[in-house]
């Protein structure tokens, strides 16, 4: 690839789509731009896939299963590890190329190729490692042999947040069970993808098994593949709401799905935490990203013996940190997607300061141009504002006290979501009864992030269906068959 410079990067990676291994402009010839958050600026423009082009990638995927169904396990494996080489050594480009398309500060945009690669290893090491079952039949009248086979071409729907690690979290598990697939990237963030589809080609991934399709027109393009009938497996991340909206349509076919949707992660600091780790995660599980993430804290329920003594500290915290364009040295956190984003989270902080929550750093927009948002955090809120209730997507932490475990349980569950959640506390006891009374899928203890490719990923309630990531990622491609003898 090219030199690590911001054009470079962006001319290096093909803007078409990617079709049983051609690269291929859409059949209208039209295209959309990429911008860069941080300026608005247009970074390049990138074909613009219509149904018909999104139907011929299904029919590339369709084309290729049976054969790739038959791959032997561990070629699947080492195309898998080739791919996590070839994103390693490239690491610094692509960390650029996706902090110009989505806005995150470099170091987290390395760290992003760094976790999406593992996705890649750890299915690697998997992919040789699918085995079934024998038993005898109790009656003893005969035998009974479980074996796994590939769900089947699948579709993959992924969103702008993480746009490379979201990639290979459902792309690594359907390489490794055998699995043809048609990906929709997020409109906002293509390049990411459409560098990884060259790497995975590079690495030996035979034509057809991954397609690409960019595009403007989401639900246009999708809808039909989704009601075909020969795709058999639906794996989005994105809002629930629209999670809601495909899991209405794969019902007509009966796909088998995989939803990770909203969250809105209860952070929990007991009155025995220590504070200084507190507010230590506190930052990273908010700030990542600059909370676009379903997994950022959301809400802040501190008990209320050191609410005030916890909002002080985090504010200060934020209050240092620097907001800027993400390739800037020193930046710490980057701009929001979108202006839409912006005006959701402004909108979040009046209405909570309406309710009479004290704005202790941030609550607004800096100067200049940008999709920006102070680091914000916010104390005294109401158990009932939005930003509580809501899903934020942005730098901003309300912070809710508590009075005693009881209350914080009641309060952390009370909501449609159940995602991530997090807890501070030094009691053992404490942190086990956390476990068992949470409703969320991912629970970090004394640590402010929980994401690995070898853990399983998601959540319950309206955040979703299935797990991502560890073996039950693979689990989500694979179909179980058993034979009577
Ligand atoms: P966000 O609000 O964070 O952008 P979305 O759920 O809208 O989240 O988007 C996540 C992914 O879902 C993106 O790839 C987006 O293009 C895609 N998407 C949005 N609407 C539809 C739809 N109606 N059908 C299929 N995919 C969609």
């Amino acid at each position: 690839m090219s030199a690590v410079t911001e054009s470079g990067v962006v001319d290096a990676v093909t803007k078409e789509l990617f079709i049983g291994g051609k690269w291929t402009p859409a059949t209208s010839g039209a295209t959309f731009p990429v911008h860069d958050p941080a300026t608005g600026a247009v970074l390049c423009e990138v074909a613009d896939a219509s149904a018909s082009d999104g139907m011929a990638a299904l029919d590339a995927a369709v084309s290729a299963q049976a054969e790739w169904a038959a791959h032997p396990p561990r070629e699947r494996g080492e195309i898998l590890r080739r791919a996590y080489d070839a994103l390693l050594a490239r690491q610094e480009e692509l960390a650029l190329l996706m902090t110009l398309e989505m806005g995150k500060p470099l170091a987290e945009s390395r760290g992003e190729v760094a976790y999406a690669a593992e996705f890649f290893r750890w299915f690697a090491e998997e992919a040789v490692r699918i085995d079934g079952g024998y038993a005898v039949a109790p009656n003893g009248s005969g035998r009974f042999l479980v074996t796994k086979q590939p769900v089947g071409p699948s579709l993959l729907i992924t969103p702008w947040n993480f746009p490379m690690a979201m990639g290979t979290r459902k792309i690594g598990p359907a390489v490794a069970a055998g699995c043809t697939m048609v990906v929709k990237p997020a409109e906002q963030t293509p390049l990411s993808m459409l560098a990884l589809a060259r790497i995975l080609a590079d690495a030996g991934l035979p034509d057809g098994v991954l397609n690409v399709v960019t595009t403007s027109d989401a639900g246009g393009v999708m809808e039909p593949l989704i009601r075909d009938g020969r795709a058999r497996k639906l794996s989005f991340t994105g809002s629930t709401a629209v999670g809601r909206l495909l899991l209405e349509q794969c019902a007509d076919k009966v796909l088998r799905t995989s939803m990770e949707l909203g969250g809105n992660a209860p952070f929990v600091v007991f009155a025995d935490a220590d504070l200084d780790a507190a507010v230590d995660g506190a930052t990273v599980a908010k700030l990542r990203n600059a909370g676009q993430s379903c997994v950022a804290a959301n809400r802040f329920l501190v008990h209320d013996s050191v609410a005030r003594e916890f909002a002080r500290r985090l504010a200060d915290r934020f209050a240092g940190l620097r907001v800027g364009r993400g390739d800037v040295a020193g930046v710490d956190v980057g701009p929001l997607i979108d202006a839409k984003a912006v005006a959701k989270v402004a909108e979040l902080v009046d209405d909570a300061t309406d309710r009479g929550a004290q704005v202790l750093t941030g609550g607004g927009r800096p100067d200049g141009p940008g999709t920006f948002f102070e680091p914000t955090v916010l104390a005294g809120v109401d158990r009932d504002a939005r930003a509580v209730r809501e899903e934020i997507f942005g730098p901003v932490a309300p912070v809710v006290g508590f009075a005693d475990d009881d209350e914080a349980f009641a309060l952390a569950n009370d909501t449609e979501y159940g995602l991530a959640a997090y807890a501070y506390t030094t009691s053992l006891d404490r942190a086990l009864r956390v476990g068992a009374e949470l409703d969320a899928g991912m629970i970090g203890i004394n640590r402010g992030m929980v994401s690995d490719a070898s853990a399983p990923f998601g959540g319950m309630k309206q955040s979703g269906l299935g797990r991502e990531g560890g073996e039950a990622g693979l689990e989500e491609f694979l179909e179980t068959v058993y034979v009577a003898l």
